[in-house]
């Protein structure tokens, strides 16, 4: 069968591949599930990856499989596999167990490992493929009525996991009530940032480089949400305007910026960072201001990845709950799909020079 695979490090080694077509019996004691990959998303990551920045081969291959954001149907299950059945969508988890006592408790996105094992990332083939075979321990049931966008399940977990790391951190509160969020960045996180924040009811900011009105823009206020652009407001002034930020969720990618979300926390407000930056960026900080900040406001900055098997359930609750609220908004995030994995470098020209686009996506089989 055909996988979109590269060699990790080597800047724009991409190419199609031949795997062995996988089998129910590659996973022992019949606990193995088929599963045929129907959609494949693409993220800032890959681009990373393809640009020889971040990610790893599986040991034993001088080559990775990519794809991180899978949407599957079961194929065929093993006589000892429950709670799947063939027919049933489904949603792969991306990392998988290393030997930290996080990792043995089922939170793997946790590891105090050195190195972790994530599909399409590091050290573990990914999803851009015809078939995978995995356990049911990993797999998470979609239903049918989400399929169109159930692409999209993935990058809502990390969104899931940061949220939800921001309130378990705030029970030291006792009272913490949070009125107004500021989402730092329009891409896909953010803009499923603001989504989720909107459900738990936030009023909530989205402040993003390009000027409005644009798609995202749009997306933003179709939320009840509003949108500000930094080439007309800076994110000092935004706080003044409509701050204070009792919890601001940075997902632009830019690191430097963290440093002036730190500035614009309000006083007992949490900062979720969730951008994954490669790179070897530096800059200049206000230190002392930014600490005394912190010191005086009692304020908290935490960092997220990834997310585990309750982020994948809340995801698949949250995506339905949306589609009640503001129906067909999520499927306005897939602006590119692209047919077959044939194709596939053209997805990757999309993730890398397209501006309109918000998620790109790989049709890999139609529905049935
Ligand atoms: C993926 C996460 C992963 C992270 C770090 C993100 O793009 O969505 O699942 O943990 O990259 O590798």
């Amino acid at each position: 069968m055909k996988a979109v695979a590269l060699v990790p490090r080597k800047p724009d080694s991409l190419y199609l591949g031949e795997l062995p077509m996988p089998s129910i019996d590659d996973v022992p004691e019949g606990r193995g599930v088929l599963v045929n990959v129907l959609r494949v998303g693409l993220c800032g990551t890959d681009r990373e990856i393809q640009a020889g920045e971040y990610g790893a081969p599986p040991p034993g291959y001088d080559f990775l499989v990519l794809g991180h954001e899978s949407f599957g149907v079961v194929e065929r299950v093993g006589s000892k596999v429950t709670g799947v059945v063939p027919g049933d969508y489904v949603v792969a988890r991306v990392r998988r167990p290393g030997n930290s006592p996080y990792d043995a408790i089922g939170m793997q996105d946790m590891s105090t490992d050195d190195e972790y094992q994530e599909h399409g990332i590091n050290r573990l083939h990914g999803f851009f493929t015809e078939s995978y075979v995995d356990v049911p321990e990993f797999l998470t049931k979609i239903p049918a009525s989400l399929r169109d966008i159930g692409v999209l399940t993935e990058p809502m977990t990390v969104v899931e996991k940061g949220v939800s790391q921001a309130y378990e951190i705030q029970r030291r509160l006792r009272i913490w009530s949070p009125k107004v969020a500021a989402v730092l960045g329009a891409g896909t996180i953010g803009l499923l940032a603001a989504l989720l924040l909107r459900l738990r009811g936030l009023d909530v900011v989205t402040i993003s480089r390009e000027e409005g009105p644009y798609l995202n823009s749009d997306l933003v206020e179709a939320l009840g949400a509003r949108y500000v652009s930094t080439r007309k407001m800076s994110l000092a002034e935004a706080e003044t305007v409509h701050g204070p930020f009792d919890l601001i969720f940075e997902a632009t990618g830019f690191s430097p910026l963290v440093f002036e979300a730190m500035q614009a926390l309000g006083k007992n407000g949490v900062l979720v960072m969730a951008s994954v930056t490669g790179g070897g960026r530096m800059v200049e900080v206000p230190a002392d201001a930014i600490n005394l900040g912190f010191v005086l406001g009692n304020k908290v900055a935490v960092g997220t990845v990834n997310a585990a098997g309750e982020h994948y359930r809340a995801a698949a609750q949250d995506m339905a709950l949306a589609e009640a609220m503001f129906p067909g908004w999520l499927s306005r995030l897939l602006t590119h799909r692209v047919q077959g994995l044939d194709n596939y470098r053209q997805a990757f020209d999309l993730l890398a020079g397209h501006d309109q686009a918000i998620k790109v996506s790989i049709e890999v089989a139609p529905f049935s």
